[in-house]
This record gives structure tokens, sequence and C-alpha cells, in this order.
């Protein structure tokens, strides 16, 4: 495997520091799925020694981010579809719960957020570096929801398995992704409505039907 470009970090040493800027190349693609990992390479890249890299790794791994096979090496994660399948089934439980909490709790302020998400997730999208931004504005939609709820363990539980799922998307990116924009928009657009009427019955229905068709659409797009 050819040297990964990798910036060298200004303060080195930290753990912290290594494992975000793994964990970003993980999720800005920098790193491809299933791609092997050299410690002593990454530590030279980052000029940092190979202490901090392994406890990065360990920490990635437990996110599932990271595969660290015994005798073999270690490995970004590759996901296949019944990964996606149930990583998807458990994030719609995961969001269906925070509503339960959030059509109780969310403040007018709240759903001005979400309309101000709503708003940036409907624009017209024509460059690469949208696309990424839109990428970050819908899971911002959803992380507004886990916060409305108020529950801090959801919401940890929420991050990692998310971390899961961005894998996927960088492997699905290609298949009609623009097309699927205005049904994207239309399905958050009901989300929003629902919680505005405080309606649990239907947040949880519309919840369902987007995080169903965006399984469908990532599975899709992967190996079985
Ligand atoms: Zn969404």
């Amino acid at each position: 495997m050819p040297a990964t470009e990798l910036t060298r970090l200004q303060r080195p040493r930290a753990t912290d520091e290594v494992y975000e800027a793994l964990r970003q190349s993980i999720l800005g693609s920098v790193f491809k799925p299933g791609q092997r990992l050299q410690v002593e390479e990454i530590s030279l890249q980052l000029g940092v020694s190979l202490t901090p890299v392994r406890q990065a790794i360990q920490q990635l791994a437990a996110e599932g981010l990271i595969e660290v096979r015994p005798r073999s090496g270690t490995f970004v994660a590759q996901l296949n579809a019944r990964d996606v399948e149930e990583a998807s089934d458990i994030r719609c439980a995961l969001e269906c719960l925070a509503a339960e909490s959030a059509v109780q709790r969310i403040t007018d302020a709240e759903l001005r957020e979400f309309r101000r998400l709503l708003e940036r997730l409907g624009r017209v999208l024509r460059y690469e570096r949208e696309r990424k931004q839109h990428e970050e504005d819908n899971r911002q939609f959803h992380r507004l929801l886990i916060e409305c709820s108020g529950n801090r363990r959801l919401a940890e539980m929420y991050e990692s398995l998310n971390a899961h799922l961005q894998i996927a998307r960088i492997h699905s990116r290609k298949t009609g992704w623009a097309a699927r924009l205005p049904v994207e928009h239309a399905e958050h657009e009901k989300i929003v409505a629902a919680l505005a009427e405080r309606n649990l019955y239907r947040v949880q229905q519309a919840l369902r039907v987007h995080i169903l068709r965006a399984r469908q659409s990532l599975a899709a797009g992967l190996d079985s």
C-alpha cells in the first residue's frame, strides 16, 4: 500500500490529536475502507512515537472504525450491506426513542434551528465541497433531534453508531446521490412539521420512512 499523505502535527505526542487525525482521515476518505494501516508509517508521518498511535487505534477499534485482526494487521473497517442494515435499524430505534422525549421538551429555539438546517438542506448542490457541507448539515439535523431528547447516554451511543454509518456513506457516494435529494428534503420537512405539532406518532412515522429509505440506498451500494 503506498504511503498516504498525513499532515505533520504541530503539537505531537497527544493520543487525542492522533485519534482526531486518524478519525478525520477515515471519515474524510483519505484512508479507504479495507485499507491496511501501518502503525510505524503513521507515527513517522504524524511525527509522534508509536505509543499514542497504538492507543488511538485501540480507541478507534472500540468505536468500530478500525478492525484489528490478530496476526494479520490493522485495517480501516469495511462494511457490508448487512452491517449497514443492522446499524440503520439501531439508528432508527434510537431516533424514535429520542423523539419520545423530544416532543415533550422541544423549545421554539430548537424548532427555529431545525428550520434553519432545513433551509440549508434544501439548497441546490453543484460542487463537491457543497456536498460535504450537505452531509454535515444532515448529520447536524439528526444530532439535533437526539439533543432535544436531553439524554446524554443516548447521544453517546448515537455518535459512535453514526461514525460507523459514515463509512458506508463513503462507499455509496456515486450512486444516484443528487437524484435522492428532493426525496430526502421532503422527508426532513415532514419530520420538522410533526415535531412542531409535537405529534409523536407522526414524528416516528416520518423518521422510519426516512431512515428505511436511507438504509436501502446505502446498502444498495455495498456487497451483501
Ligand atoms: Zn436525514
